[in-house]
């Protein structure tokens, strides 16, 4: 069945407002979109919103469970539609692309701690960080420009 914004508004009773829809229609458009990029296609789709009323729509959407805020280490926050599962995120170091790589068990919390404490662990936070594979075929395009060691020397015939 397909995400019909409007419907999931009300099945979680929220009013629908065309800010709400437009963020929710943004963040179900762009998986992995940060705020900035979310108030951009708000505004060429209804006009003027603050950024502070956009990070308000998110967090309320966020919270109600109908998107998905992920906080990856030193880049801002990134919003999902992909709710209810336990996947992961892939983030290359360099360009910062995200994608998703399901979780090998399944339900939170995946791994489990050697020692718990006596807390009541719900989840796992796992990010696998690295290179995308552009920037791993670009670092070895570069590495490849570069001019070549004289391998061979000129053999004299005795
Ligand atoms: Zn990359
Ligand atoms: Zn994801
Ligand atoms: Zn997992």
């Amino acid at each position: 069945m397909p995400h019909d914004p409007a419907d999931l508004l009300l099945r979680r009773g929220i009013q629908v407002t065309a800010q709400r829809l437009a963020v929710l229609r943004a963040v179900i458009g762009q998986a992995h979109t940060t705020a900035d990029a979310v108030a951009e296609v708000v505004r060429t789709e209804i006009g003027a919103i603050s950024l502070q009323s956009v990070y308000d729509t998110l967090s309320l959407l966020a919270t109600e469970g109908l998107i998905r805020r992920i906080q990856p280490a030193g880049s801002p926050a990134r919003f999902e539609d992909r709710v209810g599962d336990n996947h992961h995120h892939l983030i290359c170091r360099i360009c910062g692309r995200t994608v998703d790589v399901d979780c090998a068990v399944g339900f939170a919390p995946c791994l489990t701690a050697m020692d718990g404490k006596g807390y009541e662990i719900d989840e796992a936070e796992v990010v696998y960080w690295g290179r995308c594979p552009d920037c791993v075929a670009k670092s070895r395009a570069s590495s490849r420009s570069e001019p070549p060691l004289a391998r061979r020397r000129s053999q004299r015939r005795k």
